[in-house]
């Protein structure tokens, strides 16, 4: 394994910060993976998830199991790690510009002129080369003039020639689940599949540029601009990039066992990819049932405070709640009140809130249904 350090600049008078990332196996020798944790600098289970991947991919390449390349960034936000105030972790958007640190990446799609577009044929292959070579270009050519768009440029160039890219997340009270593109979905189900997620949301171009959709988007999107220019005789457009975003459960499901399991399901999948060797070498991974069908993300609730008040819930992560059934309650005790929060159309609950008190129109639940009913930008600020 090598290990590289990416200082991030232009920062302030007298401060360097910098990304560390974990190299394991030879470029272009048999595909690419991608993972990295914390892009939300409070969302740490992670991070302790990588610790204990690397301890697999360590014993995996000194048995010489490495099939491909596998590069890891186990600490992918080192702005967000040291922003804080009083007593409490900012981590999701920089202190200074209130930016999301999962969105605002490059739009690739832009990258494609014309001009790129002539060099694509019928070989797949090469037009991932080429595709990749135009985005390299693009992202080559951004000077970033503030260090967080010099974290989103470092992040975006050691993935954007990765076949598969892991984002690692959690939510704040949640069951395990993912969030993957729709075309990608027969690629991701064995992930979904190791993982045991809970529950998967399905999406295309949700919206504000993540990191994940950021690379995965690029191919589907090119694919579906030039059938509408060109039709059935248009090029070969692989859906090259496989990115999904991993929720590990919540801020605080942070443990050994939990991180050791999922750290195994993740090099699983590496070695189902063909990244990695099996072990005995016999034949494909068995991969265990899907817990649940994947749904639409237009399709998932989100339930919000009808007042101020104290949060009683009355269901849990995981739970399945009809439709129009009580998720919580929300209690003023001054005006007597103790309002039901209820799903409107129903499904499974795979996230809450961590705090216990709602400010009017907060998020405190969300429910994954089945049917479509959102429109617009899906993800949450
Ligand atoms: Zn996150």
């Amino acid at each position: 394994m090598n290990r590289s350090t990416h200082l991030l600049g232009p920062t302030q008078i007298g401060t360097t910060r910098s990304v560390t990332s974990l190299h394991y196996g030879k470029p272009g020798s048999g595909g690419k993976a991608y993972l990295q944790a914390s892009l939300h600098a409070d969302e740490l289970p992670g991070m302790l998830v990588m610790h204990h991947l690397i301890a697999l991919l360590d014993a995996a390449e000194a048995a010489g199991r490495l099939r491909g390349e596998i590069v890891l960034v186990p600490v992918a936000n080192p702005i967000g790690l040291a922003q804080g105030l009083l007593h409490g972790r900012i981590g999701r958007f920089e202190a200074a510009s209130g930016e999301n640190f999962n969105r605002g990446y490059p739009d690739y799609l832009a990258a494609l002129t014309p001009a790129v577009e002539a060099r694509l044929g019928a070989d797949g292959a090469a037009n991932r080369t080429t595709i990749r070579a135009a985005m390299r270009a693009h992202l080559d050519a951004v000077e970033p003039t503030t260090e967080l768009a010099c974290l989103r440029k470092t992040l975006s160039s050691l993935a954007l020639d990765a076949d598969v890219v892991m984002d690692l997340h959690c939510d704040l009270e949640a069951v395990l689940h993912l969030y993957c593109e729709a075309p990608y979905w027969p690629q991701g189900e064995a992930l979904a599949r190791l993982l045991g997620s809970e529950c998967t949301l399905l999406a295309k171009n949700s919206g504000g540029a993540s990191f994940d959709e950021h690379l995965s988007g690029v191919w589907w999107q090119l694919d579906e601009r030039l059938e509408r220019e060109r039709g059935a005789a248009r090029p070969v457009i692989p859906l090259a990039c496989l990115a999904v975003t991993v929720e590990l459960r919540g801020q605080l499901d942070i443990d050994h066992g939990l991180a050791a399991r999922d750290a195994r399901a993740l090099f699983d999948f590496l070695v189902h990819r063909g990244l990695i060797a099996r072990a005995d070498d016999v034949g494909p991974l068995p991969l265990p049932a899907l817990r649940r069908d994947p749904t639409p993300l237009a399709a998932s609730e989100d339930l919000r405070a009808p007042h101020a008040g104290v949060i009683v819930y009355l269901k849990h992560p995981g739970d399945e709640v009809a439709a129009g059934e009580s998720v919580a309650e929300i209690v003023d005790p001054l005006a007597g009140l103790a309002t039901p929060v209820c799903a409107r159309y129903g499904g499974r609950l795979y996230a809450r809130a961590l705090k216990r008190y709602a400010s009017p129109g907060d998020s405190i639940a969300h429910v994954a249904g089945t049917v479509a009913f959102r429109t617009g930008n899906l993800l949450s600020p």
